[in-house]
């Protein structure tokens, strides 16, 4: 959706009061942003950051508007938001890419291939399908869970287009410009990924990336094994609470023996944590908190499918991804 289209349809939703949240990304395009928005209707904007459409920021700061545009983002259509939203999605912009970029692909092999992109790069997805299939390879995009708006999209906790189509292809090939979602992908499945960098218009398999990942990962996760307080989060962002998840890993800490707290945070910090006293968290918000950001704490943060796996909950065969599937409905005690 386009501003003038966002702009029709809070007026055909008779808003008043709007809120903006807008990416770090675009806050330089912050003046022109409230100034055109200001035309229509009573404008704040939002100078927090946040991380998705999972998050669309605290209660107290938009409990008084009627509408929230949310900019760079495509909605999670199984949230059951709070106050209507309206998401006006942004796409990098569009690259020309040499037939010869994708030769690696021939080269290792692949023939059947998952195409695989974060919404910003949708539209470049779609150039990179027509042009894998005037090359002759069999291109396959999955569909996708509740959590995900469109064939073949990823977000860091879901990546159930690439699940949908595990047993048909040879590889995944992500369009990207960095290794965020590919480390996710990766880390979801069992077929190799590519990565086509946008930037750099090359194409590369991440399986290095992957095994230097995990060994740094597994020693971050380790000395849970000793601890004997744990701290379970409940991130309250609309898209991330996962109370009941909580309450299960609560439960296993307790039945081990364990001391166990209930916490809840919006935006989790190091020190927060470290001065509960505990020996170890488990966070239950986005996973990437984890994964991405644990060498931020002292102590090991780690997601709930990284305790069941370390305490002998789950299968440890392989590291498992957590991936957010659906969120609970907010209320602050069980
Ligand atoms: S939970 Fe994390 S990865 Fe998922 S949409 Fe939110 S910020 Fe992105």
């Amino acid at each position: 959706m386009e501003i003038e289209e966002a702009i029709k349809e809070l007026k055909h939703r008779g808003a008043e009061k709007i809120l903006l949240q807008i990416p770090d990304g675009l806050k330089p395009e912050s003046f022109n942003l409230f100034n055109r928005f200001s035309e229509e209707f009573k404008v704040v904007i939002s100078s927090q950051s946040f991380y998705g459409a999972c998050d669309i920021g605290n209660m107290e700061v938009y409990r008084d508007v009627d509408c929230i545009v949310q900019f760079g983002h495509s909605e999670i259509p199984n949230i059951k938001y709070t106050k209507p939203v309206i998401f006006i999605e942004y796409y990098y912009k569009a690259v020309e890419l040499d037939d010869n970029v994708f030769s690696v692909l021939r080269d290792d092999g692949i023939k059947d291939i998952g195409l695989l992109s974060s919404v910003q790069y949708y539209k470049e997805m779609q150039y990179v399908q027509e042009k894998l299939d005037k090359l002759g390879y069999n291109v396959i995009i999955g569909s996708v869970d509740g959590r995900l708006k469109y064939p073949g999209q990823v977000l860091g906790c879901n990546f159930s287009s690439a699940h949908s189509i595990a047993n048909r292809v040879d590889a995944y090939l992500l369009v990207s410009t960095g290794l965020f979602h590919g480390i996710g992908a990766q880390l979801s499945t069992d077929k190799p990924v590519y990565i086509l960098d946008l930037n750099q218009k090359s194409i590369r398999n991440i399986q290095p990336d992957i095994d230097k990942f995990l060994r740094k990962r597994y020693a971050r996760m380790e000395p849970a094994l000793d601890a004997k307080k744990f701290a379970i989060i409940i991130d309250t962002k609309i898209g991330q609470y996962r109370k009941k998840l909580a309450y299960s890993i609560y439960s296993k800490v307790k039945d081990m023996g364990k001391e166990a707290i209930i916490v809840t945070a919006d935006n989790i910090n190091p020190m927060d944590v470290e001065n509960m006293m505990c020996d170890a968290a488990v966070f239950t918000g986005c996973p990437r908190v984890s994964i991405d950001d644990g060498e931020k704490f002292r102590i090991p943060i780690l997601t709930p499918i990284e305790f069941e796996q370390l305490f002998g909950f789950k299968s440890n065969d392989r590291y498992i991804m957590d991936e957010i599937v659906g969120v609970d409905s907010y209320s602050p005690i069980r």
